[in-house]
């Protein structure tokens, strides 16, 4: 075998397991494998999970926060600030700038991601090209999707919808929107529905990002998305909205998501940043109501959404540092809720983007992270260290720090 794993902790109260990796997969678990391996790694009771999957991040505007800060913390000056820099970007500041905000993600542990890629007539394709060039490079370290993203709105932005069908020419593998920021958003989401169903495509929107729960159009993307027979492969991004509505009127709308199968990537560093700037005093949460999603049967995937940007000020690329936002944003830190925290960075997300030969069990891909903590039901909590990241049965990434308190 390639890769043998020794006594890693995969389930609390059970055994310690080996596991054994070939050509790529996980062939064995068991308590004790014995055999030669080319490799081998004492795990020594350190929890092994799968691999963390990033499902709703931005590449190429990462890491520009420090050139045109947002000063109020808005949306809107979020916008502004981000339009004034566009036009400054060339592709090797694109192409620097994802590099390293990739690597971040690797660094702790991603081993897949979907990143949207932005393009626009007055910007062209560089971020959207280069975002490509970087999907092929990095193959081996992380599976990457690249979401066609059509920020300044398609209507709006006249020539984007012909840019739209040319990105999914040049290998898309995922159609984008943005029905909040065009008009009508129902004739946004039909057309984003027939590009996708032309090139065979999921669908992934930025969906009702805002305060208040006027005007969204969740209800008709869910009545679209079953009429037209794509359940399970639409998500949607921030959802914020819903945090606002009458709770009568939430659980039609969830029910209907149900329905429709719809994923929800929560973002909440971006969403608690933004988010009721208007409030003056019992300052609302503006994160998506993840857990009246969870209970109903929503595949709810945490992700990171912006590094460093007029959107997102922080941020080092850790997935565990954004569901310890979420967790008491969310009040899920209870002992029946904490555990249904860490799938949301692992199994979920790895659903909503489908995924395939994901998890941590014999025949699966090996895209496993050695957590440096030993108990599963706390990991998240302990933001262990990465020990290890093994990607296609390679180890990718490999951390070694020891701290020692000097008296
Ligand atoms: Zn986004």
């Amino acid at each position: 075998m390639d890769l043998l794993i020794k006594q890693a902790r995969i389930k609390d109260g059970e055994a310690l397991q080996d596991v054994a990796i070939d050509n790529g997969k996980i062939v064995e678990i068991a308590p004790e494998i014995t055999g030669d391996a080319k490799e081998v790694i004492e795990a020594d009771g350190r929890v092994l999970i799968p691999g963390l999957v990033e499902s709703h991040i931005h590449l190429d505007k990462a890491l520009i926060a420090d050139r045109e800060p947002n000063k109020s913390g808005t949306l809107q000056e979020a916008i502004q600030v981000t339009a004034k820099l566009k036009p400054t970007f060339t592709e090797e500041d694109i192409y620097s700038r994802a590099k390293q905000a990739l690597e971040m993600i690797i660094s702790h542990g991603a081993t897949a991601v979907r990143t949207h890629a932005e393009f626009d007539p007055a910007q062209g394709f560089t971020g959207f090209n280069t975002i490509m060039k970087l999907k092929e490079e990095y193959k081996d370290l992380i599976d990457m999707q690249v979401v066609a993203f059509p920020q300044e709105g398609i209507f709006k932005a006249p020539g984007t919808e012909k840019m739209m069908y040319e990105a999914m020419e040049m290998g898309a593998d995922v159609v984008g929107g943005i029905p909040y920021n065009d008009a009508p958003a129902n004739e946004h989401i039909d057309l984003i529905f027939e590009i996708a169903k032309k090139y065979d495509k999921d669908i992934d929107l930025h969906q009702d990002f805002a305060d208040e729960a006027d005007n969204t159009s969740i209800e008709y993307l869910c009545e679209k998305t079953i009429k037209e027979g794509y359940e399970g492969r639409v998500s949607v991004g921030h959802l914020t909205a819903l945090h606002a509505m009458e709770p009568e009127q939430l659980a039609k709308v969830i029910d209907l998501m149900v329905k429709a199968q719809i994923n929800v990537m929560p973002l909440p560093a971006t969403d608690l940043h933004l988010g009721a700037r208007n409030d003056q005093y019992n300052v609302r949460r503006a994160v998506t109501p993840i857990r009246k999603l969870r209970d109903a049967g929503v595949n709810v995937a945490l992700a990171t959404n912006n590094i460093r940007n007029g959107f997102t000020p922080y941020g080092n690329g850790d997935l565990i540092q954004i569901a310890m936002l979420a967790v008491p944003v969310g009040h899920l830190g209870g002992a029946d809720d904490l555990p249904t925290v860490l799938p949301m960075i692992t199994e979920n997300p790895a659903k909503a983007l489908g995924l395939k030969d994901y998890g941590l069990a014999v025949g699966k891909k090996a895209d496993l992270v050695l957590l440096d903590t030993k108990a599963v039901a706390t990991a998240l909590i302990d933001f262990p260290e990465r020990s290890y990241v093994i990607k296609n049965g390679k180890v990718t990434v490999k951390v070694d720090k020891k701290v020692n308190i000097l008296r």
